[in-house]
């Protein structure tokens, strides 16, 4: 069965496609099924071109664009939703998480809906805004690039995937934001998560990661 059409049979979600939330539908695989205006919005002010829409087409594995440091949690948090009963009045499974740009800190949450109709099973991913200023307003000073700082042992930057703050060399719990290399990134560039992120995101689900 077509997504929307899976959608239609749950009447309060009527109007997602024309929402400022960013939506999108996941088979039960985690196959892209669906995304809506706001999502393509969303992906071209944060510099995605035609031929990054072309290759996010519907089908697409969403696990593919998710780093592996976090992936067994998500697949776990996708997984969870499957198990819930659509159309269930209990409070949806919900997460937060942090996806900022070089000028604006913004924090999204997203809410996840099961959705079912005969054996076909799918999710519907609402990401609503929670913050969104600059990052001078809640005190991030940027800091420069210099790499010296940053560069570990077998000349690696580590970024934390979520806050996408650069950790320091010679002291682990340090992590700085860097415009240039977010705008930019280094090719010798890792991802991990700050010990921040891994608290505030993480250790509240009951999700390991
Ligand atoms: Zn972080």
């Amino acid at each position: 069965m077509e997504f929307i059409k899976i959608l239609n049979l749950y009447p309060a979600m009527n109007n997602i496609g024309k929402t400022k939330d960013v939506v999108y539908g996941l088979w039960a695989d985690g196959t892209l099924a669906y995304y809506n205006q706001a999502w393509i919005e969303f992906a071209r002010q944060n510099g995605a071109d035609s031929d990054f829409l072309e290759q996010w087409s519907l089908g697409r594995s969403v696990y593919d664009a998710i780093p592996e440091e976090i992936l067994s949690f998500y697949q776990n948090l996708f997984n969870s939703v499957l198990n819930e009963i659509p159309g269930d009045e209990h409070t949806p499974v919900q997460h937060c998480y942090e996806c900022s740009s070089p000028e604006t800190f913004r924090k999204f949450q997203m809410t996840l809906y099961p959705l079912q109709a005969q054996f076909d099973q799918a999710i519907l991913v609402v990401n609503s805004i929670l913050v969104e200023r600059s990052h001078e307003q809640k005190c991030i000073q940027p800091t420069d690039p210099i790499s010296e700082r940053y560069l570990s042992l077998h000349d690696l930057l580590t970024q934390c995937i979520y806050c996408r703050k650069f950790q320091r060399n010679n002291d682990e719990h340090q992590w700085d934001w860097i415009p240039e290399w977010i705008l930019d990134q280094p090719r010798n560039t890792s991802h991990s998560l700050c010990h921040y992120c891994k608290e505030h995101y993480f250790s509240k689900t009951g999700f390991t990661i």
